[in-house]
């Protein structure tokens, strides 16, 4: 895809290297799928899921990458995706936990010795080493960031009864997308925090969320694209098969 990145960088003069490791995660069970499969191994376009987020990150700057997948899905996951499809950087497959939360803690331990973390939900099969190079890029240059775009749609709050109580103004509203990029410490201390306070979980869905929450921190928001889609429901399907297609296009045509 001809996109030009490395991860090493000079101090003083001196060539050093800083580790940049991406938690890929797929260990939901994808109820909104309403599929005996799980979502992260349905196909498309004849390929699994999770495939399209593993080539993405493999083709990208980062040196390693921790799968998180459902308790027991391990060794099928290294046998007939890392294995199958030859993915070299999967350093380590690691089992998740109950809400997507519990899985990012395990992948962040499993990643300890990281300099900067990047964070992706694996029901994104459409980032792109684009966006990867841009979440490493400014996570360099304030700790924090999340890929997102801005909405589109007038953004409604509803009360349990189901009336609008309110409409924020849509100029300052963004759909967060991941990667979520972040300094190891950074990250790392603030789902500490996460789990030492008791009650503190409540309501959370993304990593940036955590950093707003228990640290002093500002998260950056960076560009990324319409297409970065999370695939959620089965009408989900068709349209990453579109995007992907696309994709697959223009490297042939390249
Ligand atoms: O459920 P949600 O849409 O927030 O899931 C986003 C991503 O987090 C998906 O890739 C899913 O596989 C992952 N996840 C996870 N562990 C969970 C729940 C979700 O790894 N317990």
């Amino acid at each position: 895809m001809g996109f030009e990145c490395s991860a090493e960088f000079k101090i003083g003069g001196e060539m050093s290297r800083e580790k940049v490791t991406a938690i890929i995660l797929a260990a939901g069970r994808g109820t909104r799928m309403e599929s005996d499969i799980h979502k992260q191994y349905m196909l498309l376009s004849g390929k699994p899921m999770i495939y399209y987020s593993l080539l993405a990150f493999e083709e990208s700057a980062v040196d390693e990458i921790v799968l998180v997948t459902g308790a027991g899905e391990e060794a099928y996951c290294r046998k007939e995706i890392v294995e199958t499809y030859g993915f070299l950087k999967v350093a380590r497959i690691v089992a998740g936990g109950k809400e997507r939360y519990h899985s990012v803690y395990e992948g962040l331990k499993a990643a300890e010795g990281s300099d900067y973390i990047l964070i992706h939900d694996g029901a994104r099969p459409c980032v792109t080493k684009k966006m990867i190079q841009a979440a490493i890029e400014e996570a360099r240059i304030s700790g924090a960031c999340v890929i997102g775009m801005p909405v589109k749609d007038t953004i409604k709050i509803s009360d349990s009864s189901g009336f609008a109580v309110g409409t924020p103004d849509r100029s300052s509203l963004w759909l967060i997308q991941t990667p979520q990029a972040f300094s190891y410490s950074l990250i790392m201390d603030a789902y500490t925090k996460l789990f030492e306070r008791e009650g503190s979980q409540q309501g959370i869905t993304d990593d940036a969320m955590v950093v707003e929450k228990m640290t002093d921190r500002k998260v950056k928001l960076v560009y990324g694209s319409y297409e970065n889609i999370k695939v959620t429901t089965p009408e989900d399907i068709a349209v990453a098969e579109i995007f992907l297609s696309k994709r697959l296009k223009k490297a042939i045509d390249n």
